[in-house]
């Protein structure tokens, strides 16, 4: 890997050693660097959503990882590629990211340049009452997320469940740090963009809403002094 020389101010934090991950979720700060999550998240992985689709054969859709699209011009047909690559550490931080180019390669990597930027934490809990390991191996509450016409609920489920999803998102889910899961999805289901995404915007959601069914501790504080007044 080349030496990174950082940019923004956040950047020179960062390899300064000065600033971790949380802080910079916990301060809001925006990530432009994907050197930065490079450097804070030293195990990160990626992988890719499938999402295009050639004609196989004996019929169906074979799945590829990457989307053709192809537009006529006087000289012949110019192809485009188009790639969405998740990336995550396998304990709480994922992202995703989409990119296009005239190559395979380049439509990769920037996409998970992408997907770096766009990078941001899972919270994650025991989860459902059924069990009371206390680890964090599921989402906390059921939430719902939503992309275009694909909609999907995420439902804690409790440890040894395993991930009652489709592939795609059992990428997602392994990349975040998600083992035990149920879903529901409805609507338009054949886009695998939109629903990578929708799973993505349930997380998102996930993040903003206060979990008072199942309070981490710093939160449960708050609640009982609500509770005194
Ligand atoms: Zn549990």
């Amino acid at each position: 890997m080349a030496e990174w020389i950082p940019k923004t101010e956040l950047g020179k934090l960062v390899a300064e050693g000065k600033i971790s991950m949380d802080e910079i979720f916990a301060t809001g700060k925006k990530i432009k660097e994907p050197q930065i999550v490079d450097r804070l998240l030293p195990g990160l992985q990626s992988d890719l959503i499938f999402i295009g689709g050639s004609p196989g054969k004996g019929g169906g859709i074979r799945r590829t990882p990457t989307r053709r699209t192809a537009r006529m011009h006087r000289s012949g047909r110019r192809c485009r590629v188009s790639a969405m690559v998740i990336v995550g550490n396998g304990n709480g931080y994922v992202g995703i990211g989409k990119s296009v180019s005239t190559e395979n390669r380049v439509a990769i990597e920037k996409a998970t340049e992408n997907a770096k930027l766009n990078i941001m934490p899972v919270r994650r809990s025991c989860g459902s009452w059924e069990c009371s390991c206390g680890e964090a191996h599921t989402v906390p509450i059921e939430i719902e997320g939503k992309c275009g016409s694909v909609r999907v609920r995420l439902l804690p489920a409790p440890k040894g469940v395993g991930l009652c999803v489709n592939n795609e998102a059992k990428k997602v889910m392994r990349l975040a740090g998600i083992r035990d899961v149920w879903t529901k999805r409805f609507g338009e289901s054949r886009s695998r963009s939109n629903y990578a995404l929708a799973l993505f915007d349930a997380f998102r959601k996930m993040n903003i809403i206060r979990l008072d069914a199942r309070p981490d501790a710093k939160e449960k504080e708050e609640v009982y002094e609500e509770d005194v007044e």
